[in-house]
This record gives structure tokens, C-alpha cells and sequence, in this order.
């Protein structure tokens, strides 16, 4: 089964980076305290249903993987390694919020938020795209956000929308659009890092880049505690064990999202199921899946560098962006050509 989901995303803007205090004031928010926010953000986009402590936990095996990860890390959120070690290996929500202290949050203007008896909603200018019908290049594109940039989460969200964090809380569950109206950005980031830790794995195994292939077999084993002696296993059997890795995670991942629903939807006067999507990176997740199943090409855009999901053969550039007809890496690449 493919992806059914009928549901609208919004973009709105423009989108601001605030610090906590600006932000806070600018919703003027009983609500100001950090803690209550993020745990109100957990609890709506429940972090993949796993545990604070090993969710964690996993993030700072991820960043141990990546050249220079910690400190990307430990600069972003202005404190001591020492410090920040302790924190994510804590298993305390109250302590892991002090990561947050000194991070921003990215959100729609705060002048055009307003508080509603059961959550945050906003005013003006929006946008709505269908995922299905606009939003192909997802997946491919949250895999070209620098995770801990804050430059470029603003750039994506300005296209696509915010990925996750704060949802906009219809009055009823008939409303099919997905609105997020701010978030951490540091929630964002570890979501992004997890996001393109599990696409390196995908890449591995489109490409089937032989040290690409070496690389992960060794980290992933590291991670799971397994010792692996070198020259141990061929390319082969490592390609197959990477395989069946990702097909593990990303269920994992998927599972927890949770299921189909079974509704009625007010807008059709039917009844339907459909895959209820809770955030970009879950739609991201399911795009991968069905790569997967489906052994779609992956191909370099002669543009940007980064990978796309081939759709018609002659494919050599990046899909167009929601609200564009055109590709932007093509656009950008005959320009430049022309000069
Ligand atoms: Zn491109």
C-alpha cells in the first residue's frame, strides 16, 4: 500500500528565529515556561513514543559518529562538553531542558500568533500545499538541511512549512492541514540529525558505495555493541546486514508513529482510512520506505550536488519546490550556464 494521505501542509510566514524570552512575550503567554512549552511539544509529536533517557541516549551515540559532532553540538547549546555529556545520559526531562536554555526558537511571527482556549493559532498570510501532490522532494530535502544551522531550517521553512514542534490546535479534528507554528530549534535539529543519520544508511544502500558501506557497518555495529574485527565479513554480507538495519530502524520509527486511522471525514462525507501524518519527518520516513519498496533511482542533481528521487528518466536536477512549476536547481543552473 502507498501513501493515502490527503491532508494539506502550511506554509506560512515569514518564519523568525527568537530567543526564548522574546518568544515568550511576543505570544504573551501565560504559559512562558520553557519546560511546560517543550514537554507540550513532546507530548504532541511524542518523541517517536521511545523514552526521553534513550532517545537521548541515541543522540549522543549519533553525534559521537559524526566528525566534529560534539562539538557542532556543544557550541549550539553554549555550554561546557562535560555538561552536556551528563545531560543527554540523564534520564530527567527537567534536566535535559537546560540543553534548551540558551537555544532560539523558530517561529511565525509572534505578532500573528494568538492564544486560543486550547492552544496557539495564527493569522495571515498562508499557504497550503498537498503532500501528495507537491511534496515529492521532501525526504531529499530535509537530508539537505544542516542539522544545528539555523540558517538553513529557516530557508527550508520558508518552502516547506516547519517540519515539526508546536501544532496549531483546530478547534475540531475535522480540519485535514497540518500547521506548525514554532518550535525549538534545537528540538528541530536533533530530529534532523536522526532523520539524516537513518538517509546516510538509505544512501548506503542506493549507492552501494563501497567505504560509504565499510563506514556504517563499523559505526552501527559500534552502536548495537557489537565488536567487529576488520576484513571480517565481505562488501557483500556488510551491504546485506546495512539492509536489514535500516529496514529494522525505520520500522522502529514508523511503529511509533502509530497507525492508520479509520475516520469520518466531514469534508467528503465518507468514511476513509488514511495514513494520519503527524509531521514532515514522518512523511520523510514513509518516502524512504517506499523507495525502498519500490527500488526508485537515486541520482546526484547536476545543480546542487545532493540527491533526488529520480521520476522520469531524463531527470537531472532536484523536483520544484511546492507553489513552483520549475526546478530551482535547473532554473539556478541555466542561469549560470547563460552568464
Ligand atoms: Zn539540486
Amino acid at each position: 500500500m502507498g501513501i493515502s494521505f490527503d491532508g494539506g501542509f502550511i506554509v506560512n510566514k515569514p518564519y523568525k528565529l527568537y530567543s526564548l524570552e522574546d518568544y515568550f512575550k511576543g505570544i504573551n503567554s501565560e504559559d512562558d515556561d520553557l519546560f511546560n512549552h517543550f514537554n507540550f511539544i513532546l507530548n504532541q509529536n511524542m518523541i517517536v513514543g521511545e523514552e526521553i533517557k534513550a532517545y537521548f541516549k541515541k543522540m549522543a551515540s549519533i553525534l559521537g559518529d559524526y566528525d566534529g559532532g560534539m562539538s557542532i553540538f556543544t557550541n549550539y547549546v553554549h555550554k561546557e562538553k562535560r555538561k552536556v555529556s551528563s545531560l543527554l545520559n540523564c534520564n530527567n526531562l527537567e534536566a535535559i531542558v537546560q540543553l534548551f536554555e540558551d537555544t532560539k526558537i523558530i517561529s511565525v511571527e509572534t505578532n500573528k500568533i494568538n492564544n486560543y482556549v486550547n492552544g496557539l493559532k495564527t493569522v495571515g498570510d498562508k499557504r497550503q500545499y498537498y503532500l501528495m501532490q507537491s511534496g515529492e522532494s521532501i525526504f531529499t530535502e530535509l537530508a539537505k538541511v544542516v542539522p544545528f544551522n539555523d540558517i538553513d531550517l529557516v530557508k527550508f521553512s520558508k518552502n516547506f512549512g516547519l517540519p515539526t514542534g508546536y501544532k496549531e490546535s483546530g478547534l475540531f479534528e475535522t480540519e485535514r492541514s497540518i500547521e506548525f507554528i514554532s518550535s525549538p530549534t534545537l528540538y528541530i535539529h536533533l530530529r534532523l540529525l536522526e532523520f539524516k543519520d537513518i538517509f546516510n544508511l538509505f544512501v548506503a544502500i542506493k549507492t552501494k558505495e563501497p567505504n560509504l558501506i565499510k563506514l556504517l557497518f563499523s559505526n552501527h555495529g559500534d552502536r548495537k555493541g557489537i565488536d567487529i574485527p576488520e576484513n571480517e565479513f565481505d562488501e557483500e554480507e556488510m551491504y546485506i546486514a546495512l539492509k536489514s538495519d535500516i529496514a529494522t530502524e525505520l520500522n522502529h520509527i514508523l511503529i511509533n508513529y502509530g497507525n492508520n486511522s479509520f475516520e469520518f471525514n466531514v469534508q467528503t462525507g465518507k468514511f476513509s482510512e488514511t495514513e494520519k501524518i503527524e509531521d514532515l519527518f514522518h512523511f520523510g520516513y514513509i518516502q524512504m520506505k517506499q523507495s525502498l519498496i519500490n527500488e526508485t533511482e537515486l541520482r546526484k542533481c547536476e545543480y546542487c550536488g545532493h540527491y533526488f528521487e529520480v521520476n522520469h528518466g531524463k531527470q537531472r536536477f532536484c523536483p520544484p519546490l511546492p507553489f513552483r512549476k520549475r526546478s530551482s536547481c535547473e532554473t539556478a543552473y541555466n542561469r549560470e550556464k547563460n552568464k
